[in-house]
């Protein structure tokens, strides 16, 4: 395949590189979680701004109506200009693109690209993560709402959020897939309480959820009631899939520092850090191509299939050895309190085999989905 740009792709690419001239933050992202998540927000605010926020979403709903490869495009070059990436938004809000109602996406989508309206993703509960379908959180009819009880956890952000999109289970008479609803849930509404849960890296990213007798309108379903296992299959596929995980930018650039570190000299082993070094770049760049590749395949709109789990494999192998690879040649500083962001990087980077769904998870998908063998 080609991987130069269009014409088209071009203009863009140096659009943003006049714009990413002047408005890359000169000050570093904060370390402290509630400054880290207000800086980052901010620049999303200002991403918006410029017009490079919700690049393939159709532009009625407050989007670019560009191509998917535009997103890919927009992170590489926020790689290139060691900006900050662009937010991890656009999974939720595909869900509501895919299944809400008009009346949904008009009022929720464009606050969600602008960045006024923060979300969460309410979908794993103590008992119910890989095995999602096992979920307990109801949502019951009552007196035109839905009454909900029950409790989620590791819910990203959901201490900044004012909407969540909720997974509950709505019939409990159906098969446990078709029992189950997913509803937009405002984080402010009475009855919810928020537990930030504390990172081995230090950080709060995640929070456990409590409901209770939480009630919604009754229009806050997305889809139809009993929809919410289909809503959920999307969502974690476009989480999974290859505009999301355009993670490369920040790969490129902790590859870049690491090569500008061994240009000064500064490894105690340079034959083994050199080495490392070129093993890095290349992890990097065949993710790279593997990306734009998937983006290409796919049709605008369309829901990543099992190949999506494909790209989460790859994308975590190469974030964990990048990260692994970073600590070893930077040792022993990291462990010695000298280079935090090394620590908080490595400890993070082993999430990313959790988060989503499992490696495991993933590769039974891509076992039994793409390569047909039985589920045993
Ligand atoms: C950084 C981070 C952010 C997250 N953010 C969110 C969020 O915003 N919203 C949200 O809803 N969730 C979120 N999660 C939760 C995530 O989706 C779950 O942790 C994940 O799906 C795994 O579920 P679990 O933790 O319950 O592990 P379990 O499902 O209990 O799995 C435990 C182990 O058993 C293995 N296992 C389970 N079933 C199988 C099987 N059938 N075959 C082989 N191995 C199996 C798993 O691979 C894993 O190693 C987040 C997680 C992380 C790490």
């Amino acid at each position: 395949m080609d991987f130069r740009d269009s014409p088209r792709e071009a203009d863009f690419r140096s659009r943003l590189r006049r714009w990413l001239s002047s408005n890359v933050p000169r000050s570093a992202v904060p370390e402290e979680d509630g400054e880290r998540f207000h800086f980052l927000q901010e620049w999303h605010r200002r991403l918006y701004e410029g017009g490079f926020i919700g690049l393939a979403w159709p532009a009625e709903y407050g989007g670019q109506g560009q191509s998917e490869v535009h997103e890919a495009i927009l992170n590489e070059e926020l790689g290139a200009a060691g900006a900050p990436t662009a937010p991890h938004i656009g999974f939720l809000g595909r869900a509501i693109l895919l299944f809400g109602s008009e009346e949904q996406k008009r009022r929720y989508l464009p606050g969600l690209l602008s960045g006024d309206e923060v979300w969460c993703q309410g979908f794993s509960e103590p008992d119910a993560g890989s095995d999602l379908a096992s979920l307990r959180t109801s949502a019951t009819p009552e007196d035109g709402q839905w009454v909900i009880n029950g409790q989620k956890v590791w819910t990203s952000d959901a201490q900044y959020a004012d909407f969540c999109l909720l997974l509950a289970r709505s019939d409990r008479d159906a098969p446990r897939h078709r029992g189950i609803s997913g509803l937009i849930v405002p984080m402010r509404a009475p009855g919810i309480k928020v537990v930030p849960l504390v990172q081995i890296s230090g950080s709060r990213e995640f929070c456990e959820m409590y409901f209770d007798d939480v009630r919604v309108p009754g229009d806050s379903v997305v889809g139809a009631p009993g929809d919410g296992w289909r809503i959920a299959m999307a969502t974690v596929a476009f989480e999974r899939g290859p505009v999301d995980i355009g993670f490369s930018s920040r790969y490129q650039r902790e590859v870049a520092a690491l090569e500008a570190r061994f240009r000064d000299g500064g490894f105690a082993d340079p034959e083994s850090a050199r080495r490392r070094l070129a093993r890095a770049y290349a992890a990097v760049e065949v993710l790279r191509v593997h990306v734009l590749r998937s983006l290409s395949r796919r049709g605008r709109g369309d829901v990543p299939g099992w190949e999506s789990s494909v790209d989460k494999l790859l994308m975590t192998r190469v974030e964990q050895d990048l990260h692994h690879t970073v600590m070893d040649v930077h040792a022993p500083e990291p462990l010695l309190g000298a280079a935090p962001e090394v620590l908080h990087n490595y400890f993070f980077s082993r999430s990313q085999s959790i988060t989503g769904g499992t490696s495991e998870i993933q590769k039974n998908i891509v076992a039994r989905r793409g390569l047909g063998l039985p589920a045993d």
